[in-house]
């Protein structure tokens, strides 16, 4: 069993002075956890592009709701406990690896400040399951702000109708967004809402080359939190096109292209929700296009916060855009490693161009972009330890490197938890630099075969 004491104390759930039986009878599935209400939910969902009216959690199941000590309301649910309604073919089950794969990506994301889904627990069934090859099967306890997806509402507004829509875009401001229960038209409120938490979201992916693989409208949060990890990755060399999911053949959620596909899913909320708008104000379907249609400029300003950040600017200045923008431009064919890349720009603030260069093909192509940055810098002056140190804050050292997290699984599924647990506790610190974590930024070896995951399925 694998259990998150910290999170678990967070959300004031009993911790493993109950005794790990006990934690492994609740947390398997074997004994139901007291005032818990067991539910699978039904949604509808866009899976690369096409319609699926009938969705649901296959293999998930809710649990029900905590209020953390702080007052805050999650949902507690299973992932891997068996069939529901909902499971089709699917046998409700869920590989150890995939399951350790969502707890240790969804904390490494927590802990990089990135609004996720959390990982309470995985514990093994003692079943066997054949997903190519025999794994055996986990239980893994996901904690959420909420389940309510896009897909939540086509499925409301596909088989339940403008009533049903409203109520639970009601239900959804008052759980999410309560300050908005007093818009005009709340469910126009509620739409901007959800494009404003996914601008700042998938900006904060891009910021960290984060690749979430399937953004099917169905694995997307009326939160902002990040849910659903899958065939997600970070990337290693930095390229606009990188892919990773074996079943994104198409390269529909490539690096590149996530905040368009976000706005293509915001579409599908808006048409999710546009009788709702209507009937609250006909003259607000109007403004619902204009922020759709200005969405680009919104998630925009959010990554150029971000990359104010990355670049260790503190105020802003006409040109940012352009300068971080023609960074990523430059860096296409350098075969950077987009984290030290980042991490290297802060070093050579205290250590020079050369530690910059060592990450790149081609220096030379880069080094008028550096005289650039570097007069920028000069427009606030702050000391460069201190400047190196605020980057140092944001442009992560240690992240799942997908080889070595694909590696740490295998000998997970094998037996042996000690090359994860080593991983988790890197990744749950990504920061600070520490003595002896030296393999966990290391760079996986040029020539090694490109690394795809697997849906977790
Ligand atoms: P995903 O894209 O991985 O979030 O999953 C898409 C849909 O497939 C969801 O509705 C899941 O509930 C369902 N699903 C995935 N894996 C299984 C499984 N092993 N058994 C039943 N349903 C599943
Ligand atoms: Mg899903």
């Amino acid at each position: 069993m694998l259990f998150n004491d910290a999170l678990a104390g967070q959300l004031g759930l009993p911790g493993r002075s109950v005794g790990e039986g006990q934690l492994a009878a609740w947390y398997s599935g074997a004994e139901r956890i007291p005032g818990s209400e067991p539910a699978a939910l039904a949604y509808s969902g866009h899976q690369f592009g096409q319609f699926n009216p009938t969705m649901g959690d296959g293999r998930a199941l809710l649990l029900g709701e905590i209020i953390a000590p702080d007052g805050a309301r999650f949902d507690l649910q299973f992932k891997g406990s068996g069939r529901t309604p909902y499971s089709r073919g699917g046998d409700g089950m869920c590989a150890l690896g995939s399951a350790l794969r969502e707890y240790l990506m969804s904390e490494a994301m927590a802990a990089l400040g990135v609004p996720t889904t959390r990982s309470l627990a995985v514990v093994t069934t003692g079943s066997g399951i054949w997903r190519e090859q025999p794994h055996p099967a986990a239980v893994l306890t996901r904690v959420a702000a909420s389940h309510l997806r896009i897909g939540t509402f086509e499925f409301a507004a596909t088989h339940q109708g403008l009533e049903a829509a409203q109520r639970l875009c009601d239900y959804a401001l008052a759980r999410h967004y309560p300050a908005l229960l007093d818009a005009a038209n709340r469910p126009l409120a509620l739409l901007e809402a959800v494009a404003e938490a996914q601008a700042r979201l998938v900006a904060k992916w891009m910021a960290l080359g984060f690749v979430h693989g399937v953004m099917n409208t169905d694995n997307v949060t009326i939160s902002g939190e990040t849910i659903d990890y899958g065939p997600c990755a970070f990337i290693d060399t930095y390229s606009d096109s990188e892919v990773f999911s074996s079943i994104d053949r198409q390269g529909r959620y490539a690096y590149g292209q996530q905040p368009a596909v976000c706005r293509w899913n915001l579409y599908q909320l808006a048409s999710a929700l546009i009788e709702a708008i209507a009937s609250a104000g006909g003259a607000d379907v109007e403004t619902a296009r204009v922020l759709l249609e200005d969405w680009p400029q919104r998630y925009h300003a959010h990554w150029l916060r971000e990359m104010r950040g990355k670049l260790g600017l503190a105020a802003k200045h006409d040109g940012d855009d352009t300068l971080a923008q023609d960074l990523f431009a430059l860096l296409e064919g350098q075969q950077a490693d987009f984290t030290m890349l980042f991490r290297a720009l802060g070093s050579s603030l205290t250590q020079g161009f050369d530690i910059f260069a060592a990450q790149l093909l081609e220096p030379d192509k880069l080094q008028p972009w550096f005289a650039r940055w570097q007069e920028r810098l000069a427009l606030e002056p702050l000391d460069s330890a201190t400047r190196a140190a605020a980057m140092d804050a944001v442009n992560p050292l240690y992240i799942p490197r997908n080889q070595r997290l694909d590696a740490a699984l295998g000998a997970a599924e094998a037996g042996d938890l000690i090359p994860f647990t080593g991983m988790l506790a890197a990744v749950s610190q990504p920061f600070a630099a520490q003595p002896g974590w030296e393999e966990y930024s290391a760079i996986p070896a040029s020539g090694s075969p490109r690394h795809v995951t697997f849906c977790g399925t």
